[in-house]
């Protein structure tokens, strides 16, 4: 039988389009079929946006301090955002990224369908009104928010989501934030920089609960040095008016605010697939995979927020790679104990493997080693010295199992690790390396020596 198509990807996220853009670079017959943008939740209404509004607050805050580094004549009092430059600013780093996705999917000559498809049979989907055929089927529909159905809504009131909160024109001048992971402490902190009042509310005694508590509890004090308000161990009941109802240490108590941005985590987004009725196997909304991207359905892959494993936009791109190379028969199969994952606060957090608790928890014998950003040049060059480098080894072998960092620039040096650890390298080899000086990645090494008692620049 003869197929329209080698592999058809449906949903062009960085999941989905650098799947397509993979295996058209293995010679197959490719076809992607998009329902919104090209780019997905990733580009559009995540990963890029936010981080375009953030380095606007963040060099807002380092305006207001330039005298701190020499710099005079500037009114630090009447610097301000102007919202609808950073929204235009926004708008056009966007639709470059966008632009350059559909250059590359034209230069790969991949066919580029701009409808919803929905399943017929394992090897035909329904796409705006035509039935398209495919060998092989790649899954990357994404995530949407998830809105709990244990938080009532009642009343008239000014609820965000990610989605609508980087559209905001106009800086509210409080917000009560539902949710201390990444979602919720990076729009902490955008907010707080822009001028907003911001009260954070977890259910959990740590925020951003995967990374170690260590280096979170000193990006939370940070946070709270800053102005943020954070109210841990809250569990969220509902909102009314613009009030928000919780629990704490078994009295009720509420936070009013002018905005409430609801941020207790995603979903897969699953719904119309008519992925079921095929046999496809779900847990919960996420549809079921092994460790190669297979669903149940032998010749239908899916990868990236779908399929619920690490909602990450460089996981997602890395499975489509996989489940190409398994479709190819290049089988590699994902290792999700060394994913990094970064989180953009004023300083960086980054951090790849387990955490000390985690380690612990496993019942592995683990050496720890620290170092403090106080002691490396670079962050005092830099003008700010908070931070850490945590690193988690083994203790018979100094196999390399976590690192939690905390510092400037960390977004840009955890890849050192993820390199590190699946090359299997040892404490030992990161240690022999010679690192850059004046860098902030000195701090590494000496995090590394530290777990031997060998630091240089700590007594
Ligand atoms: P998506 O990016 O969600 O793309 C899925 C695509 O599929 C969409 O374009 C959708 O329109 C399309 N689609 C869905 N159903 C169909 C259908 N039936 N037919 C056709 N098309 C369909 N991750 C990071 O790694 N770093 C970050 O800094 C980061 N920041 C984030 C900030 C925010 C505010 C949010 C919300 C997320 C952030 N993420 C970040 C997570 C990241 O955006 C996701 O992990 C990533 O986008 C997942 O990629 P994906 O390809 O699986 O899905
Ligand atoms: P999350 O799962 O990271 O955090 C949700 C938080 O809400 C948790 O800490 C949870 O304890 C808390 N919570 C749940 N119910 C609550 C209640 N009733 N009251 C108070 N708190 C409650 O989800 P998110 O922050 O929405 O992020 C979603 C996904 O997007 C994540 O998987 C993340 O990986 C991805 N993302 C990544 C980045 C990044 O890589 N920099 C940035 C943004 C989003």
């Amino acid at each position: 039988m003869t197929y329209d198509y080698d592999i058809t990807v449906i949903g062009g996220g960085p999941g989905g389009y650098v799947a397509a853009i993979r295996a058209a670079k293995e010679g197959k017959r490719v076809c992607l079929v998009e329902r919104e943008h090209l780019g997905g939740v990733c580009l559009n209404e995540g990963c890029i946006p936010t981080k375009t509004l953030l380095k606007s607050a963040n060099l807002l805050s380092e305006i207001r301090h330039a005298g701190d580094f020499g710099i005079v004549g500037i009114d630090a009092g009447a610097a301000r955002v102007d919202m609808t430059k950073l929204q235009a600013r926004r708008t056009k780093v966007v639709a470059t990224l966008v632009g350059g996705v559909k250059g590359l999917v034209r230069g790969n000559k991949i066919t580029l369908v701009e409808a919803s498809a929905s399943f017929v049979d394992a090897h035909t989907i329904e796409a705006g009104g035509t039935r398209i055929t495919s060998d092989y089927f790649i899954i990357a529909t994404g995530s949407e928010v998830f809105m709990p159905p244990f938080i009532a809504l009642e009343g008239k009131n000014t609820l965000l989501s990610s989605r609508e909160a980087l559209l905001l024109d106009a800086v509210p001048s409080s917000v009560a934030i539902i949710g201390g992971g990444v979602i919720g402490v990076e729009f902490a902190s955008l907010l707080n920089k822009l001028g907003s009042k911001v009260t954070v509310l977890e259910l959990l005694p740590d925020i951003m609960p995967m990374v170690d508590r260590e280096v979170s509890g000193l990006a939370k004090k940070r946070l709270e040095k800053d102005g943020i308000v954070f109210r841990m161990q809250a569990r969220v009941t509902s909102v009314k008016d613009n009030t928000v109802f919780y629990e704490l240490g078994g009295k009720a108590e509420s936070v009013r605010a002018d905005a409430v941005l609801m941020a207790v985590g995603r979903v897969p987004r699953t719904d119309g697939l008519n992925a079921e009725t095929i046999g496809i196997e779900f847990d919960g909304k996420a549809i079921r995979t092994d460790a190669r991207l297979r669903t149940s359905v032998p010749n239908i892959y899916c990868i990236g927020d779908a399929n619920g494993k690490v909602m990450l936009a460089h996981v997602a791109s890395h499975e489509g790679i996989m489940a190409v190379e398994d479709i190819c028969g290049k089988p590699a199969a994902m290792h999700y104990d060394r994913v990094p994952s970064c989180i953009y606060l004023d300083p960086e957090i980054a951090c790849i493997g387990l955490t000390e608790d985690a380690a612990k928890a496993e019942g592995r014998e683990i050496k720890v080693g620290r170092f403090a950003m106080v002691g490396n040049g670079k962050s005092l060059v830099e003008g700010d010295t908070d931070g850490i480098v945590k690193v988690i080894v083994d203790a018979k072998f100094g196999e390399i199992l976590g690192m939690h960092m905390y510092g400037k620039h960390a977004t840009d040096m955890v890849s050192e690790l993820s390199v590190a650890m699946t090359a299997e390298a040892t404490a030992d080899e990161i240690i022999e390396s010679i690192h850059p000086h004046p860098t902030v990645s000195e701090a590494i090494p000496e995090a590394f020596m530290a777990a031997y008692g060998r630091a240089i620049h700590l007594l």
